[in-house]
């Protein structure tokens, strides 16, 4: 698969994009912090050189008889000689009021301190240091100290040339800052042939992807092994696919199984009719043959309007009218509606309930939930079996519970969890068990979702089904606990004949 867009918004892009401006900031602002270190140390060694010639120049100055400090040494010692001369090279001195007693050639260039600064040199006790500059653009660093005799108090400053120091320290920045778009676009190509490093995986598993469409989604994409973010997407992706493929089988089942549905019951009306036609004698012959197709059609319509129920249901499209309902008195009714068939089978129909038990709901829709569990019950049952409906209440927390249950066939424990999945049939009942489309649980689960209840189903093969359904009480005040009671009412037993 090809990525299609312009390059600039491709993701490769971006991350080397991202990649280069972060390097060349963090390159420029390292540069910055060399630079202000190398200046500090090379300050501090200028500093304690004019540390050291202070101290010497203390040895060499003294008080004459007017109180003006003299330099004192031994002009024939040559040694000494070339100390003092070289400690003169840049100084100067001035008393107590700012007033220059001696200063050297170089220093008058740069300038004398003002008598403010003098004053405040001379008032503090330790020296300090600072920058000055000439009309020849050269920076001097200068030590303002206070030499202080029994004579009287002077200020001296000596200077040192700091500006090969400074020509270092540029020297320094030059070459750093000129080699850094060097670097910089070093490293935008370095990021670039990364970033394509990171994307490749990517594009493969796209391009894997790619291949998986609605005519193979059995494909799946192999994880890298390596256990990143990618395969955590390619696991998603997967599930995914597996889903859908649940998905388009179902539907493709759902298809199978409702043109099989339709069909047969259509070739036998088909079959009924053409045979009465061509051999029924009289009326009698042929208004049986009418009687018997019209049973098949009435079937035929059940079964659709289920399937469009369902679809309707499914896509949001039923409204619930709902209104305070007897529970109570719908299961009464459900099960007289249900008795010819349980009588047919050979099942006992049984209640327990209280005298009323209201819920708020939809009428049909709640006789539609009854009507399936039930009849599922005598459909699932053995002739001699019972199904038992049951209602109560319970008050903590305030609840109305529905429970139908048989000692019918049972259903295995691994099928459960997807009985409530449309079209699900426990595989291998007997063929007239098989006659439901595997509809009415998923609609039963439906309904529940619609009134906010639960519904949870217990069983054991050869002993019996049991599904409870639980419903939220009406919040009216019409339908109080106190209202309805909870007293019970064994209801009249429904047995065989
Ligand atoms: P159907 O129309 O096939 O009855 P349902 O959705 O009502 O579809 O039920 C799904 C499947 O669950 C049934 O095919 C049946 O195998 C199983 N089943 C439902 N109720 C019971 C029960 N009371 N006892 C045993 N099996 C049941």
């Amino acid at each position: 698969m090809k990525f299609s867009g312009h390059i600039f918004k491709g993701l490769r892009f971006r991350l080397a994009l991202s990649y280069t401006l972060f390097f060349a900031i963090l390159l420029a602002g390292f540069g910055f912090v060399l630079r202000g270190m190398l200046r500090g140390v090379i300050e501090t060694t200028v500093q304690g050189l004019l540390d050291e010639e202070w101290a010497a120049c203390k040895g060499f100055l003294r008080l004459d008889g007017n109180g003006k400090p003299q330099w004192v040494y031994d002009p024939n010692d040559k040694e000494e000689a070339a100390i003092v001369e070289r400690l003169r090279l840049i100084y100067m001195i001035a008393d107590e009021k700012g007033e220059v007693v001696e200063s050297s050639e170089v220093y008058r260039e740069m300038g004398f301190q003002s008598p403010a600064v003098i004053a405040r040199v001379l008032g503090e006790s330790k020296p300090s240091y600072a920058f000055q500059k000439n009309g020849r653009d050269q920076v001097f660093l200068v030590r303002q100290g206070t030499l202080s005799e029994p004579g009287g108090r002077f200020f001296v400053a000596l200077g040192r040339n700091f500006t090969p120091s400074l020509q270092v320290i540029n020297e320094f920045s030059n070459a750093y800052f000129g080699a850094l778009p060097l670097v910089t676009l070093t490293a935008a190509f370095l990021g670039w042939m990364l970033a394509r490093r990171a994307i490749e995986p990517l594009k493969e598993v796209a391009g894997q992807m790619a291949q998986v469409t609605g005519s193979n989604l059995s494909l799946r994409v192999p994880p890298r092994g390596s256990r990143d973010e990618l395969d955590h997407m390619i696991e998603s992706y997967n599930r995914m696919v597996e889903r859908l493929e649940k998905s388009f089988q179902q539907i493709r089942q759902f298809s199978t199984d409702v043109s099989h549905e339709l069909r047969t019951p259509i070739t036998v009306v088909r079959g009924q009719l053409e045979v009465a036609m061509m051999t029924a004698k009289g009326e009698g012959e042929l208004r049986e043959a009418i009687e018997a197709a019209l049973v098949d059609i009435d079937r035929l319509s059940q079964l659709v309007r289920a399937l469009l129920n369902l679809a309707k249901a499914e896509g949001g499209q039923l409204e619930l009218q709902v209104q305070p309902l007897d529970l109570a008195a719908l299961v009464r009714e459900v099960v007289g509606e249900l008795e010819i068939a349980a009588v047919d089978r050979g099942v006992e129909l049984r209640m327990t309930l209280p005298r009323t038990s209201i819920i708020e709901g939809d009428r049909i829709q709640i006789e539609r939930l009854l009507y399936n569990l039930i009849d599922n019950g005598i459909k699932y049952t053995r002739e001699g079996g019972y199904v038992e409906v049951l209602v109560a209440q319970q008050i903590e927390p305030a609840k109305i519970l529905l429970e139908i249950r048989d000692n019918g066939e049972g259903i295995p424990a691994e099928h459960l969890p997807h009985l409530f999945d449309r079209f699900y049939r426990v595989p291998g009942k007997p063929a007239a068990a098989q006659r439901g489309l595997g509809l009415g649980l998923s609609f039963v689960a439906w309904i529940v979702k619609a009134h906010q209840g639960e519904i949870q189903v217990k069983s054991e093969v050869g002993r019996g089904t049991a599904f409870e359904v639980v419903f939220p009480l009406p919040s009216t005040e019409a339908t109080t606990p106190r209202e309805y009671g909870n007293q019970r009412e064994t209801a009249g037993r429904h047995t065989n004949p």
